[in-house]
């Protein structure tokens, strides 16, 4: 098989080099079209509409603090088990968020923990820009996330009825989104006994072996 790799040329063509006139047509177009290059971070890009970003804490305006009830339904869903809960309950039975935290460096931004939440407490804004040298900086605390919250209203006069448009696109169907697929949580579910991960396959493991050995008996 003959493999061409280069296009034939007539004489004239060969001659006159057509390829790098046509070359050289191509530059002085391009000097005189507008740059599509940004000069970034001095020109920043506009957000899009549903862009998973920086995690923040909804500040209740009546509280003043989180709305966080403390219901562990974002970091049981959590496939990347970095979100940290800690509470108490009073002698009321009364719930307490004490630490709420976030390790976003283990974050894969699915944003399984905004979709399950009851109350609207945990969010995704659009700030993209929070990198740092600092681990610790990008491990957020409650503090941290509230103040995550402060800043991204002020940048953007939002307010705490802010829903990520990622949640409810323009023109599409809310039935055909994840959340209205997915299985609603039953009244008599509680945190105990909830494990995701290894150890919930090593016991399916051995329910699965268990049999097998009977049969083997
Ligand atoms: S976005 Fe996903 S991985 Fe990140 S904290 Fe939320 S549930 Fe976990
Ligand atoms: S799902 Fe919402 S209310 Fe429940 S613990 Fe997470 S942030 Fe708090």
């Amino acid at each position: 098989m003959k493999v061409q790799y280069k296009p034939k040329r007539n004489l004239l063509e060969t001659i006159f080099q057509v390829e790098i006139l046509q070359g050289m047509a191509l530059t002085l177009r391009k000097l005189f079209s507008p740059p599509i290059t940004r000069q970034y971070p001095l020109e920043k890009p506009p957000m899009y509409p549903g862009f998973r970003g920086q995690h923040a804490l909804v500040r209740d305006a009546v509280t003043n603090d989180s709305k966080c009830i403390g219901c562990m339904r974002c970091a049981t869903v959590c496939p990347s088990r970095c979100i940290h809960i800690q509470y108490h309950d009073d002698e009321n039975g009364k719930r307490y968020v004490d630490e709420y935290s976030i390790e976003a460096l283990r974050c894969v931004f699915c944003a399984y923990c905004v979709e399950v939440c009851p109350v609207g407490a945990i969010t995704m804004t659009e700030v993209f820009e929070y990198s740092d040298y600092d681990r610790d900086a990008i491990y957020f605390n409650k503090g941290a996330l509230l103040e995550n919250w402060d800043k991204f209203i002020e940048g953007t006069g939002y307010d705490e009825s802010y829903v990520n448009p990622f949640w409810r696109p323009r023109g599409v169907n809310a039935s055909t989104l994840p959340a209205a697929q997915r299985k609603s949580v039953p009244a008599d579910w509680t945190i105990e006994g909830q494990f995701v991960g290894t150890k919930v396959r090593q016991e399916q493991e051995t329910e699965d072996m268990a049999p097998m050995e009977e049969s083997n008996v």
